[in-house]
């Protein structure tokens, strides 16, 4: 636009009742740096000094009532104070300002840009939230986030009301499982759906603890958030150890009053009964989920042995030592093929060997690739997976149990 363009706009807008914001606003991309309030301003000064040549022109006043927003922004610091108000005792370093206007307003700008042919203008949904956000950032200093805040103000400009939405706390560690009895997450009964049963006692659920619950419950009391989830690096049994350095996890906690937390103490807490230990704790966002719940990392295990009869020690150890680097084909076992699919899996026994043999029992020690069904590498899963030690060694192998010692990640 020429600059003639412009004033002749600005003088068919100056007929239209139009306060600093809604006049400055119809010409928001022209110019940095500029607020609406002090485009309306210049405009009208323009306006009165560029056909001031023959006659004097005053500056033309703002009306006392905007016929496009009613004067909304007389009402803005209001609103900013009442978002202050409700946010003030929540923890939170970034926030982002949304707002729902009275409809008609929208509806008369629209027509407005039509009439006028307005083509450089900004919606005046923006000009709110921006004009909010600026007051509560300098009331709280806190800084404004259009990606991923940790608060969403959402104002109702009509009823002066605030709707808050508190973003979910990520936090990332690694977990040691201690006890052979509990499950990584939370069960629920699946009579009741988790309400309370005659089947599950009135718990809810199939298990007294989980390490889902051990760590999220006292999360939940630092944070005063409303749930929690835990997603894992995959999953072991129940009945198998988690140790070494632990399993990748990032726990989720929904609607977060507090979101600092004292990780010492957390960690005892969470350590107190020695069923479940955690480290490496971090604050992360919500794309860690995916990236811990989609890695596929080598682990390594630790397998209590059973043979039936007894072996012998240079056997044992020749025969691990011809399983090293080998590639198993495992077709989907008998425990898992009600629901998967009958498939051939290749996965590599990277390392192996024997600790504490005594004739009739053995721990094995493997490392292998992710997803290997370590169990039926073991006893052969009447032979759906091979090679396997029970046909290597010529004894039927049990294995007792199952640990892991270390998720390569
Ligand atoms: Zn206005
Ligand atoms: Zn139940």
């Amino acid at each position: 636009m020429n600059p003639e363009q412009i004033l002749s706009k600005a003088e068919k807008a100056l007929g239209e009742g139009l306060c600093d914001h809604c006049l400055g606003r119809l010409f928001a991309q022209l110019g940095h740096g500029l607020t609406n309030d002090e485009r309306g301003k210049t405009l009208r000064i323009m306006y009165a000094m560029l056909y001031s040549e023959k006659e004097r022109t005053p500056v033309p006043e703002e009306p006392d009532d905007c016929s496009l927003c009613g004067n909304l922004f007389d009402d803005i610091k209001t609103i900013a104070d009442h978002v202050i108000q409700d946010v003030e005792k929540l923890e939170f370093e970034t926030f982002l300002v949304g707002s729902r206007l009275d409809p008609e307003i929208e509806e008369r700008e629209e027509q407005l840009w039509a009439k006028l042919d307005i083509k450089h203008s900004e919606p005046i949904k923006s000009e709110v939230n921006r004009e909010i956000g600026k007051l509560v950032d300098a009331g709280l200093a806190q800084e404004v986030d259009l990606e991923k805040p940790d608060i969403k103000c959402i104002v109702d400009t009509r009823f002066y009301t605030v709707d808050i939405e508190i973003s979910p706390l990520f936090i990332y560690g690694r977990y040691r499982k201690l006890s052979r009895e509990i499950p990584q997450t939370k069960w629920d009964c699946r009579y009741c759906q988790g309400v309370g049963c005659d089947h599950c006692d009135g718990k809810g659920k199939l298990y007294e603890t989980s390490v889902e619950e051990i760590i999220g419950e006292p999360l939940l009391v630092i944070t005063e958030g409303s749930g929690f989830t835990l997603h894992g690096m995959g999953r072991e049994d129940i009945d198998a150890l988690m140790l070494g350095d632990g399993r990748p996890f990032v726990m989720e906690i929904k609607e977060p009053v507090k979101r600092r937390i004292d990780f010492e103490r957390l960690i005892e807490e969470v350590e107190k009964d020695d069923i479940v230990g955690i480290s490496n704790l971090e604050y992360v966002t919500k794309d860690k989920v995916e990236e811990v719940k989609s890695a596929r990392s080598d682990k390594s295990y630790r397998v209590k042995v059973l043979f039936e009869g007894s072996v012998e020690g240079g056997k044992l150890k020749k025969v691990l030592q011809s399983l090293r680097g080998a590639e198993l084909s495992q077709k989907t076992p008998n425990r898992v093929s009600h629901r998967r699919a009958d498939l051939i899996r290749k996965r590599k026994i990277k390392d192996i060997w024997a600790e504490e043999h005594h004739g009739e029992s053995a721990d094995i020690y493997l490392e292998c690739e992710a997803g290997t069904y370590v169990k039926e590498f073991i006893h052969g899963d009447e032979g759906r997976t091979v090679p396997n030690l029970s046909d290597e060694l010529g004894v039927k192998c049990q294995v007792q149990h199952l640990d892991v010692i270390e998720v390569h990640y």
